[in-house]
This record gives C-alpha cells, structure tokens and sequence, in this order.
C-alpha cells in the first residue's frame, strides 16, 4: 500500500476570503511581518507568495502527471531569457488578478503601486531571449513536458541611459532585492571542470579520463512557468556559479590576505555575473566561452539525472529526450555528451554517436557570417582539453562521410570542416550543430531558405532533410492581452469571447467588423488613449515607431535620413498642411560597438534640434524613450500607427518586434526581409508599405560596383540631407555617420533612400483618411494570427521535436 495515497498539502483556496487568508498567512510567516509595518515591499514580496503558491501547487499536478506518463521531454538549452515582469503575467495565468486587486487594499496598497516594484529579469539582450521566453511559454501553454535551462545572470542586460551624449551603461542588478518567483534548488547541484589534461585509460581505445584544473559549482534555482488556459506548469532552471567549500582559503583570511582568501571562489562566481562580458579582450572571449560550457555541462548533468529517475539503461535516452539548442551557444554540449557517454557511462563510440545525433535539434538566428560563432582552437585545448580531442574525432569520421558522397572534392571537405585553418585554427561551433543533431531550423520562411543557399549550403546538399524552417511567433498573452487592455477588451467584445487568446487564428474574425464605421471609430480611440499613457508626444500625430537593437544592418541610419528630410521640407514651406509626428526611437546599443552609439548620439542631437525650431516642432518630433526592455515594449507597442521594420533585405533572420506590433495594429513600413514577408502576404499587400531592394539585389550589390556617391548625386533630397550631416550641423557624431555611409555603406542605406522615402509619402496619404487607415490596422491584426509562439511550438512539436502534449487533470 502507498502511504502517500490521499496525503496531500493544503490546497490554496479559490475564493475572496481564502485569497485574503492567504496573503495574510504569507504576510506573518514567510515575510514576517505584520500588516500594521508593511512596507510596499512587503506587500509586493508576499502577494507574489500567494500567486506562486496557486502555480506550485499546479506545478505539483503537472509533475505527477508527467511522472505517471513518462513522456518524451524537450529540454529548451538557451543562454538567454527575455522574461519581462512576471506579476502581472502570473496574475492572468492564475486567474487570480480581481482577488490580488481586493485583498491587497487591506494591507493599504493598490496592486498598481505594487506592481511598480516588481522585478524584470533581463537575462538576455533582444530578440533571441525573449523568443526563447514566448516559447517557454507557448510549450506550457501547449502541455508540452519541457524544462528550460539557462543562466541565472547575477547582473542581466545593462540598464541604458540617454543624455544629449548618447547612450551610458549601468549595471543592472536585478535581483537586489531579491526574486520572489524564484525556488532555490541546492541539492540539485552540479559539479562542473575546466582547463586540467586528459590521460589515456589502459586497455581503453576511445575513452579518455580528463583530470580539470578547476572546479566550479552550479546551483540550480527554477521559476515556474505556467501555461495559459490550461493546468500545466513547467520550469525555467537557472543555474549559477559558486566556489567549492575549498575555495575560501582560511589560513589567508586569518593572516589579514582577505582579498586573496576569496579570490578563488570570486573567479569561479564571475561565471554567472554577467549576462555578455565584454569580448574585446581575450579574457573576456574566455569568460564567456565557460559560460557557455558552464550552461551546458550543468543542464546535461540535470537532464540525465531526470531521465535516469524514470528509465533504466540508455536504449531510450534518445527516446525520450530531445533537446533543442537556440542558437550556437549552447553547442558544445554535443561533445559534452559524447564525452559523458563514452568517458564516463562507458558506451561504445558509435553507439554514443548515434544517440547525440537523435537527441538535439539547432535552431539557427543569424545570416551574417560575423555572427557566426568560431572560438580559437588553443583556447578549446587549454579551457576544455577532452572535449576538444572529441571534436576532432567526430570532425574526422564526418569529414570521411563527405569524402565518400563527393570523391576528390578537397574544396569541399575544406569548407565543411568543423575546424577552420584560416586565418588560425578555429573551431565552428554552427559546422558542430549540424553535423551533431538531427534537424536544423531557420527561423523563418526567407531566412531558413538563404541558410540552406548559403552559409549552410554545403550540409543541405549532404542532408537536404534535415533543414526546416519554423518561423518565430509571439506570446499574444503578453503582448496583445497584458500590454493592450483595451484592444483586448474590443477584440473580445468584438469576437464574443476571449478564445482568441489561446487559438489566435481567430483573430481573422476581426475582418468582418472592418467595415464597420463605430467598430473602427472604437479601435481609433483605444489607439489614442494608448497614445496618452506613453505621453510621447502629441496624440493626434502619426506614431511612426523604431524600436530594437542598435545595429547598422537594422539602418537606424535610414530613419534618421528620412527624419532630416522631412525636417527640411517642413523649413521649406512651412504652411503646407503636414501630417504630424512623432517618431520614436528605443533600444540599446552593445557597450563596445561604436558605431551603433554614435547613432544613438545623432539621434539625441537631432531630437534637440527639432525641439528648438518653432517652424518645425508643430509637426515633427524624436523621441527616445530610455533603456528598451520588455516593460517598456509594452507601452509603445500599443501606441504605434507605423512599424519601421527597414533591415537590408537579407540580413534579419525574422524579426520578432514587426510581429507584436501588427498584433496591435500598427501597419509595417518594410523591406523584404525576415517575417516581414509573410506578414506582408497574410495582411494583404494594400495594407503593407513595402520599399527598397530584395535580398538578392542586396547581396549582389557590393560585387556590381555599388557606389554611394551615385545616389547621393542624383537625389537633391539626399544630398541635402547628408549635405547637412558633413557640414558638422549635427556635431562630429553626424560628420562620421554621413562619412561611413558615403565611405562604403555596407547596409545599403542610400540605395534604398528613395524608395523609402516615396513610401512614407504613401503612409502620409494613408494616414489622411482617418477611416482607411483604421481598416487596414484592423486588417492587420485580424491576418497576423499565424504569428503566436503557440503555432511556432506547435510547428517544432510535430516536425522536429515529434513530443505529444500530456494533459494535467484538473485538482480532484
Ligand atoms: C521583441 C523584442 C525584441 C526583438 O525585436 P526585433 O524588432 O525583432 O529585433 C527585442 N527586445 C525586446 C525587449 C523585445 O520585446
């Protein structure tokens, strides 16, 4: 007989006064304190108690569920998270957001001034972070068994300021106050070595024993992630860095050497304090290539350990765990598996092979060649000896593979080696992801496709099979739901009920009030009033938004042209009936990339200018709201009439920002690129400004001669524009920018000038019809349904993952 059978915990209960109950009980004894002291902060710390105790005990359901079923689990590797603030979301996922509003009035806060204090962990810099949180997400959402494994970053993305010198850096310690959502795990911690040397084994042939020379702990903690709609919740384990009890060295500490006392544990700790240490020198590359294995060498550990709870032996490791790499960060962990299966469970070489290779799956996100990671090979040998000899072993083995299908081609077999000889030896870490799994994915349609043309063409013609596309979606929870109550409100009333929420192809229901004169006479509103709550600017003008990364490829440069353009018209004739606005710039440059925050800088410029000029402030105004961060995502966004999604063509994998904001009604001003693409053909190209070159002009452009100086002499427009630049009106931050685009102009920005602009001039005539316009916004939210991460898992779970949901039943 099982003596747990019937013995439970006490559940939380599900009305006013439990609620109430509840918090009060969390108050005293897990915050304690009393309601007479409490602080904000208490109020906030212990309201999240409460929430997190409803999901746990979900959690709890959703880990007996799957240790009855023995499922086959996704384990999601990713060095970044993009979580965005956790209380709201958490409120809605455990439908408990009217009870938290009531029962915290009697400790005397509203949850307004409490939700002011919570945290987001910015464990990531853009869009590869955050789509690895929709997903995390979405799998629950969809009861998809799946843990996700990263970093707990004691210090996460930089928080941005912006003066009129640009953009500086602080650090952002996001947990100083500590994490409220977040479960410490200590017995689950790993052991993790680096550097040392290997020594054969007597009798062995392929097994090796690697002796580290240092020794690292990882601490795992969780936060829990709940599925919408439904009674899954899954995990999100961090893992971080500490010193072994032999790292603190108490002899020194006793003879005053408090500094060296500690210094080893502070090294093994800089492993996880921050999210992206600064690469330009070469301890800083090494930092983060331990990062890299730290992640990995802990989560694989863990996942093991979990299978081995449940199954005996390893004929169904590969069965029963699929474990996806986003992006190339997570690659090492090919050999790490290699190297615990054969060094350490003692398998056969092939047999160990053939299950890495069915276990993971890479997901690609870069098209350009400089982001595609390589580490040099006298680092791998010094940091990570054994797992580069495996490396080596598994390059020979597929380098002969290659032989065999294309006899004589030397050419080949050079550029598909898993190590480059030029211009020194490196290791390429995407060359390791595909030969080591059994699907590789662009993320989306264009993107998946250049990969197998290009960078990757070599290994689609070796495995045409195993490359697929899955175009990236969006939580529409977060960002339509939370970040839009109103539209919200509308869509729903609009569609006579909140389903969408769960199954958004159900938006497209929203084109049958398309035509309706109040319908859309509301939808306008809810844009304005939006407008009013990110005070911008004025709310009656164009909101003509560009919010991402800083990077010359994205040609912020393009915008600002624009922007300098319309300053000189508007000088030109200023009684001409403009259309206002406010165009709005946000996002973070990288510390080092100079390039970038010489934009930034520009920008800051040119917004004072025009800020100072009475003919033109009426009609035009920059803003650049600071330090961009998915709280902040969650204000523009649905303040947006028009998404600048103007990459090169070519050059964005997808793009994740075009996706949320044609979910909240902006109409997208792009090029052929990423997404774009397929939100231009579902929303219809009349509801679309669409500009410039495609991707193959774009990438022939260099070789044909392309010359800036062609366009700059036959566009009187440009050149006045960079005419003002080089004149220094705009400080030597505009001298250098007009100077590199007139220099070589790698994205392409003059070429496309023109069209852009004659472009914006049909977004202006748009926008002259108050009602057409809002048809088309309503049109594009009602066609962008295909673009919820919950599709985007869907897609991964039938064609490369092959896992099957496994329901939590409902509490007895
Ligand atoms: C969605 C998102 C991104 C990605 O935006 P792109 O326009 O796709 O580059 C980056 N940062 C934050 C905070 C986001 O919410």
């Amino acid at each position: 007989m099982d003596l747990r059978q019937g013995i439970g915990p006490r559940r939380p209960g599900k009305t006013a006064d439990e609620f109430q109950q509840d918090l009060l009980s969390n108050l005293f004894y897990r915050r304690g304190t009393t309601v007479e002291s409490a602080s904000a902060r208490d109020a906030y710390e212990t309201l999240s108690l409460t929430v997190r105790d409803r999901l746990a005990e979900r959690r709890s359901r959703t880990a007996a569920a799957h240790f009855a079923t023995n499922p086959r689990w996704v384990y999601y590797l990713s060095a970044e998270y993009l979580l965005g603030a956790q209380l709201e979301q958490n409120l809605l996922y455990s439908d408990t957001g009217d009870l938290a509003a009531e029962a915290v009035k009697t400790l005397g806060f509203s949850l307004e001034d409490l939700e002011e204090l919570d945290i987001e962990p910015g464990l990531g810099n853009g869009g590869l972070g955050r789509l690895a949180a929709c997903l995390v997400d979405s799998m629950a959402t969809r009861d998809i068994p799946a843990v996700g494994y990263g970093i707990r970053y004691d210090f996460g993305i930089f928080h941005q300021i912006i003066t009129e010198e640009g953009q500086t850096e602080r650090p952002d310690d996001w947990a100083f106050h500590g994490n409220p959502w977040e479960f410490p795990a200590p017995d689950d911690r790993q052991t993790v070595g680096f550097y040392g040397h290997t020594e054969p084994i007597p009798g062995a042939q392929t097994r090796k024993r690697w002796v580290p020379g240092e020794i690292v702990l990882g601490e795992p903690s969780h936060m829990l992630v709940p599925g919408y709609g439904t009674e899954t919740v899954n995990i999100v384990r961090l893992w971080r860095a500490r010193g072994s009890e032999a790292s603190f060295d108490l002899s020194r500490f006793s003879a005053g050497q408090y500094a060296e006392a500690v210094q080893e544990a502070v090294r093994a700790e800089n492993i996880s304090k921050v999210l992206y240490p600064d690469d330009s020198t070469e301890l800083g590359r090494e930092l983060r290539l331990k990062q890299q294995y730290f992640l990995v060498s802990c989560s694989l550990r863990d996942i093991i350990r979990r299978f081995r709870l449940r199954n005996e032996g390893w004929a169904e490791f590969a069965d029963k765990t699929v474990i996806q790499l986003n992006d190339t960060h997570p690659t090492i962990a090919i050999a790490e598996l290699m190297r615990l299966l054969v060094d350490e469970y003692e398998l056969e070489w092939d047999e160990a092979w053939s299950i890495t290779r069915r276990t993971f799956a890479y997901t690609c996100h870069t098209l350009l060649p400089e982001a595609l990671e390589t580490w040099p090979v006298h680092m791998f040998e010094r940091l990570l000896p054994r797992h580069l000899e495996i490396i080596y072993l598994i390059n020979m083995l597929f380098l002969k593979e290659v032989e065999a299908r294309f006899p004589g081609d030397h050419d080949r077999v050079r550029r598909m080696s898993i190590i480059g000889e030029e211009p020194e030896r490196r290791v390429r870490m995407a060359h390791l992801a595909v030969v080591g799994t059994e699907a590789v994915n662009g993320v989306a349609e264009l993107h998946s496709k250049l990969l197998r043309e290009t960078v990757l063409n070599d290994f689609a013609e070796l495995w045409p099979a195993k490359f697929q596309n899955v175009t990236n979606g969006v939580s529409p929870r977060r960002f339509v739901k939370i970040a839009n109550p109103r539209l919200s409100d509308l869509i729903t009333e609009g569609l006579g009920g909140d389903d969408w929420l769960g199954d958004l192809e159900r938006l497209a229901g929203l084109e049958a009030l398309a035509g309706d004169a109040s319908f859309l006479e509301r939808w306008r509103a809810i844009k304005r009033a939006n407008k009013v709550d990110l005070a911008a600017g004025d709310p009656d003008s164009l909101t003509d938004v560009m919010i991402k990364r800083f990077h010359e490829y994205k040609r912020q440069q393009l915008k600002l042209l624009h922007v300098i353009a319309m300053y000189h018209r508007i000088r030109a004739d200023p009684s001409a009936d403009w259309v206002p606005r406010t165009v709005l710039f946000a996002g973070k440059a990288a510390p080092a990339y100079h390039a970038a925050k010489e934009i930034i800088r520009l920008i800051a410029m040119i917004a004072a200018r025009i800020a100072a000029d009475p003919v033109v402030s009426p009609y035009l105004k920059v803003v650049f709201p600071e330090n961009y961060n998915v709280t902040l995502a969650e204000r523009i966004i649905p303040a947006a009439d028009l998404s600048e999604q103007i990459s090169l063509a070519g050059k964005e994998a997808s793009g994740t920002g075009n996706m949320k904001l044609a979910l909240n009604g902006a109409l997208t001003i792009g090029t052929l690129d990423g997404a774009n693409i397929e939100i231009r053909a579902r929303v219809g190209a009349e509801n679309f400004f669409l500009f410039g070159m495609d991707a193959y002009q774009a990438a022939n452009a260099h070789q044909q001669g392309y010359s800036p100086w062609a366009y700059y002499e036959a566009d009187g427009e440009l050149r006045a524009a960079l005419d003002t630049l080089r004149a220094g009106t705009f400080g030597e931050a505009g001298q250098r920018v007009a100077a590199s685009l007139l220099g070589r102009d790698e994205y392409l920005t003059l070429a496309d000038f023109r069209s852009y602009v004659e472009s914006q001039d049909e977004v202006d005539r748009a926008w002259r019809d108050p009602q057409r316009w809002a048809r088309m916004s309503v049109l594009n939210t009602a066609h962008s349904g295909f673009f919820s991460s919950d599709r985007t898992v869907s897609d991964y779970a039938a064609r490369i993952w092959r896992v099957a949901p496994v329901p939590v039943p409902k509490e007895g």
